[in-house]
């Protein structure tokens, strides 16, 4: 247990670090728990991918284990653009859930003609309130957030997690 308290953040800050699975806001990430590990390994490494499905070409978002279009489980990883335009957004300045600091904004995104994935619904974040206008470039940002632990033969390790956010390009005065 030693190895836990050393960890920099664990489990859920508001719960002085405890491990809390249902108060969990974000997906367990390792090859253990979950079918789409490759998604966060390629974000650790600054990738923004998803799956395509290699019969017949179908992408979706978020990336899944079976296409949606034919149900065929051939499918390999693209990389998507790490830039878009909003589209429009929503901007949730109260009453945002812990470990959400506000404020929240949701963003529709535009990845243009040319992307293989044309529009998403995205968070935005380092970003103040009333700053992000329609219209704006916006590109990827991965960031850590807390790690949880996973009993593997009785030996608890820490697994850290990354998540995926979109942020302002700012633009040259
Ligand atoms: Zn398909």
């Amino acid at each position: 247990m030693a190895d836990l308290e050393e960890a920099k953040i664990v489990g859920t800050p508001a719960l002085d670090g405890r491990y809390i699975t249902e108060m969990d806001m974000w997906p367990l990430e390792c090859q253990e728990f979950n079918r789409l590990y490759q998604f966060y390994d390629n974000l650790r490494e600054g990738r923004f991918t998803t799956t395509k499905c290699q019969k017949c070409g179908h992408i979706a978002f978020p990336p899944g284990v079976i296409c949606p279009k034919c149900w065929s489980e051939e499918l390999e990883w693209v990389d998507l653009p790490q830039r878009a335009k909003v589209v429009t957004f929503t901007e949730t300045q109260a009453g945002a859930p812990i470990g959400f600091p506000p404020p929240i904004i949701m963003a529709w995104l535009d990845f243009g003609k040319n992307s293989p994935l044309k529009q998403l619904l995205g968070r935005i974040i380092n970003c103040a309130e009333g700053e992000l206008k329609e219209g704006d470039e916006v590109k990827l940002v991965v960031f850590e957030v807390p790690s949880h632990p996973i009993e593997i033969k009785r030996e608890t390790e820490v697994r850290d997690r990354v998540y995926y956010a979109f942020e302002r390009v700012k633009q040259a005065a």
